[in-house]
């Protein structure tokens, strides 16, 4: 397996995380975000890396490369990201950067001599990209049909991306604003039984009463449901 990226603003992208992870219902599913997606984002490859990171280029960033360049030592990661793609980019009111001038950390000199390459979080419209969106998609499939008590720590990436999408697709097929499962009583609950593992589980109808599936909390299985119309 290829190394994880070397990511010279750590804190931009875990900035992204966290807004994903402050969203998640259950605290564990939070700390999934802040470690497996983490994990998953820092080993991209080809054009997914491409579109969330930038290759840091010292020789890019030489003051005056062209007329009307702004000195690099005062800008953001952002603009950073921008000149290391080669970006022409002015600032006509040095005080308009509002954002804490990137620093280098001190690591990623001796990275640099060593011949690797660092790379910049591009940290401006991330969710517009495909491994973000596939994050939400994630982030909405735990909140509406995980539960607390998940293994959450057993669980890939690739896994969860690929249940949340056939998740997705079962929301789309089968849900019916017209046709809700009543709500039943606050703590009513209901038994299931993993298909896939055998768990033997109880889930709160009211919680999941307008949901068309939930999930095994041992292994995560996609279990259909099939409520009875009110
Ligand atoms: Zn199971």
């Amino acid at each position: 397996m290829a190394e994880p990226l070397l990511v010279l603003n750590p804190e931009d992208l875990d900035r992204e995380l966290k807004k994903i992870a402050a969203y998640a219902n259950h605290p564990e599913a939070g700390k999934w975000f802040m470690t497996v997606a983490k994990e998953h984002i820092l080993n991209l490859d080809g054009a997914d890396r491409d579109e969330n990171f930038v290759r840091y280029d010292p020789e890019l960033l030489r003051p005056g490369r062209y007329d009307g360049m702004p000195d690099p030592s005062t800008l953001p990661a952002s603009m950073i990201a921008d000149l290391c793609r080669g970006v022409e980019i002015t600032v006509s009111d040095p005080a308009a950067i509002q954002s804490t001038p990137f620093v280098m950390p001190p690591w990623a000199e001796e990275a640099l001599r060593e011949g690797k390459t660092p790379w910049l979080f591009d940290s401006v419209q991330v969710r517009r990209r495909k491994v973000w969106e596939g994050i939400e998609r994630i982030l909405d499939w735990f909140n509406s049909a995980v539960m607390a008590d998940a293994n959450y720590a057993q669980l890939s990436f690739q896994r969860a991306d690929r249940t949340a999408n056939r998740w997705r697709e079962e929301v789309d097929k089968r849900y019916d604003p017209n046709n809700v499962p009543a709500k039943k009583p606050e703590g009513t609950m209901a038994s299931a039984k993993c298909p896939k593992c055998g768990h033997e589980f109880q889930y709160p109808y009211n919680r999941y009463r307008a949901c068309i599936a939930i999930s095994c909390p041992k292994c995560f299985e996609l279990i259909l449901l099939n409520f009875e119309a009110s």
